[in-house]
């Protein structure tokens, strides 16, 4: 009888998952020089040996046909690319920035960047920039996942950065899990959360959401508000626990400020008025509120479905005003806890790696951090560019306009993943310069470079990453990258050096990269100057702050009820409301709720490579209520066409009532090298939150039609203007 196939293993490591920001622990079998299993790893701290599906089908996307193994250079974008040797291609696109920068200023030039980077290779990049060239323009998809995030940390407790851990799941009585599919997106956590319930039944699970998604199934509260209505349903949670006496008094007077910011905001939002607003039911509300601040401890979980909203930081204030209420922070089990949708979108904050911001939690408007890091890079304090540069949006958008003139995009695909493809498109075509830095080629990005680097990936570096609960972990080199990719921040030092900046790229590892940069988080929130990769190698994974080298780390922030703000004190913020979802009207009369599956990761440039990972969903679809299909004249299976004010897409309708009537859901992992139409961001609003600057990609309105009306439609409007043109005129 033939058995199970066994993968024979020369060498098994131990590293962490390059893709959500759980960050679960993984042991990686090699063979033959290439990874050949993976598992969990029951020695990770964050996770003890939990892992989803994605990870496991790793081995069969790294080893393609589509993998970039050389540098490539081309004149303009429709002529083919030729291979270059690195120092050729490097030295070609530095002459370039250089040029760009003597004619046109170092604003002109710009880095867009990602949360799948290293902790080394946002730092090398940010330093080339910031610290070199003169200018803040570099941003990183993570602003379209975290920024709000960021922002209400900072504006409410003083610093960025989550305050619990994990740990604090298996003694939380209470979870508030809003604008998240946490059982699709951070399956580890959701499942964790799982368990709790199960090992105590009274523990009150309280999800927020339009969709009725796989999470919401665990909810003993579930409240399917209407998209955009978040800030009233907090508002209102808060007048219910500040009209019931649930309040702590000890921990607002003796810990907080601000508190009368929050109440009026609270008070003119009853029950009864937000219910209204929110379309759910009162009780439902009072009811969440209760179990929020009553019980011994609450964890707040959200991503996605509060940031990514042009009201971003209200939803981040309201939520954290709860908190700051009720005390539910600085204790076991209790605290606003954001999770980050990417493997180290957190390390690449605490990096510097966004336009506002430099290392170690600085911030660009801050004359002493500005100066702090000069001195240490050894720049001139005027090196460095007191206004922030462009975030994610609005550096396409200089980009099309011709402001920016040369754009590196590096291990990211902003062709599917930002809002309204058509102004990324258009922006890359009009660039002077495209860089593209990736693993793979083509990518939908790929399309538009005129010099493409080939970059190491997961598994092929040495580095480091911080997930979620602010766990530092090393992720070892364990094969030999393909062809001539290097890893990111050799790529950027090697770049620096072409630019005639040797003193600062004088890197020849990665640890050397990361000893400069943890040095630079002394005495900082995130003060990782405990740590160094023989400490991560010898003792495993620890969660900043770890400001000593036999310091443990930190299963909680602010423990001791201090926050880093000038008074000491965490600050409550007013949560006005605006309606912030694009308005629907005749033509455009259903919201789109755009989302993730449980199987697919961003721009499924790797785990769009795995059968079994696309089987269960090989195509998008769009999700719509029975009773808006019956009007429309929809049936389970046709194909129907979206449209918003930007764009259309055309999926596979799946009729079902876990999408409410009004609305519509649609992944957004494809992008138009798959089928044109098959991208949802071909609808999405570039809309942002006007603080923390993060797009509105959750929710826009469109309209659905099937696709024998919508070529009617076409049809009919097309003879009418036919007949309009052919009319005299007078
Ligand atoms: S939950 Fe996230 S980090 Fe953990 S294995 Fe799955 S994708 Fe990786």
């Amino acid at each position: 009888m033939a058995g199970k196939k066994i993968t024979p293993i020369d060498k098994w490591h131990r590293t962490y998952c390059p893709y959500c920001g759980v960050g679960c622990g993984l042991k990686v079998g090699v063979h033959a020089g290439k990874v050949a299993k993976v598992m969990g790893d029951e020695a990770h701290p964050s996770t003890r040996g939990m892992l989803c599906k994605k990870p496991m089908y790793l081995p069969e996307a790294l080893v393609t046909d589509d993998r970039l193994l050389y540098p490539q250079v081309r004149p303009h974008q429709d002529a083919p690319f030729q291979r270059a040797s690195w120092d050729q291609a490097i030295g070609y696109a530095a002459n370039k920035f250089t040029q760009i920068i003597a004619d046109h200023g170092p604003d002109a030039v710009a880095i867009y960047g990602s949360g799948q980077f290293s902790t080394e290779d946002y730092y090398t990049a940010n330093k080339l920039l910031k610290g070199y060239i003169g200018t803040n323009n570099f941003d990183a998809n993570s602003r379209l996942c975290m920024a709000s995030a960021v922002v209400g940390y900072v504006t409410s407790l003083g610093s960025d950065g989550p305050p619990p851990g994990y740990k604090d799941i298996d003694v939380a009585d209470c979870f508030f899990l809003i604008g998240t599919n946490t059982a699709a997106c951070h399956p580890v956590v959701f499942n964790r959360i799982k368990k709790r319930k199960k090992a105590n039944p009274d523990a009150v699970i309280i999800v927020v959401d339009p969709r009725e998604t796989q999470t919401a199934k665990l909810a003993d509260i579930f409240l399917p508000i209407r998209p955009g209505t978040d800030v009233p349903l907090l508002n209102a949670m808060l007048n219910v626990i500040i009209n019931e006496g649930l309040i702590d008094w000890e921990f607002i007077n003796g810990h907080t400020e601000e508190w009368q910011a929050a109440v009026q905001s609270a008070m003119s939002w009853m029950p009864a008025q937000a219910a209204e607003v929110c379309g759910v039911d009162e009780y439902k509300i009072v009811a969440a509120a209760r179990a929020f601040a009553k019980s011994a401890g609450t964890l707040s979980f959200w991503s996605m479905g509060v940031n990514q909203s042009s009201v971003g930081v209200e939803k981040n204030h309201g939520i954290i005003n709860l908190h700051l209420a009720t005390a539910q922070i600085s204790k076991p089990g209790a605290g606003p806890f954001s999770l980050t949708g990417q493997p180290n979108a957190m390390g690449g904050r605490e990096a510097g790696g966004l336009c506002h911001i430099l290392p170690g939690y600085r911030l660009i408007k801050n004359v002493d951090h500005r100066a702090e890091i000069a001195g240490y890079w050894g720049v001139p304090l005027e090196n460095i560019n007191p206004n922030p540069g462009a975030p994610a949006v609005e550096m396409f958008e200089k980009v099309a306009e011709g402001e920016i003139k040369a754009i590196w995009i590096a291990c990211t695909n902003p062709v599917v993943s930002m809002p309204n493809i058509d102004v990324v498109e258009a922006a890359l075509r009009r660039a002077e310069l495209v860089i593209v830095q990736d693993a793979y080629h083509p990518t939908d990005t790929t399309e538009f470079a005129h010099v493409l680097f080939p970059a190491a990936q997961w598994s092929e570096k040495e580095g480091v990453m911080t997930n979620s609960e602010r766990r530092i972990t090393y992720l070892p080199k364990m094969v030999e990258a393909p062809g001539e990719c290097l890893p990111d921040w050799e790529i950027f030092t090697r770049f620096g050096r072409a630019m005639g900046f040797e003193d600062g790229f004088y890197f020849e590892n990665a640890s050397q990269v990361f000893d400069e940069f943890s040095w630079l988080t002394t005495n900082r929130v995130c003060d990782y100057s405990g740590v160094n990769y023989k400490r991560l190698q010898m003792e495993g994974p620890l969660q900043w702050p770890v400001p000593r080298p036999d310091h443990p780390g930190s299963e909680q922030l602010y423990a001791n009820k201090r926050f880093p703000t000038a008074s000491g004190k965490a600050k409550f913020n007013a949560t006005p409301h605006t309606m912030p979802v694009e308005a629907t009207d005749e033509m455009y009369p259903l919201v789109l709720n755009t989302g993730r599956l449980a199987d697919q990761w961003h721009t499924m440039t790797r785990t769009g490579k795995s059968e079994q990972l696309t089987k269960a969903n090989p195509e998008p679809f769009v999700e719509i209520h029975p009773d808006d299909a019956k009007k429309l004249g929809i049936r389970d299976g046709d194909m129907v066409k979206v449209a918003s004010r930007r764009g259309t897409a055309m999926a596979e309708a799946k009729v079902t009532p876990r999408t409410r009537e009004g609305q519509v859901f649609m992944p957004f992992h494809w992008g138009r090298l798959s089928g044109y139409n098959k991208a949802a961001n071909n609808l999405t609003t570039d809309a942002v939150d006007p603080r923390s600057k993060e797009p509105e990609l959750k929710a826009c309105a469109v309209s659905v039609v099937p696709i024998w009306a919508s070529d009617w439609l076409e049809n009919v409007t097309e003879r009418l203007e036919r007949e309009k043109e052919a009319e005299p005129t007078a």
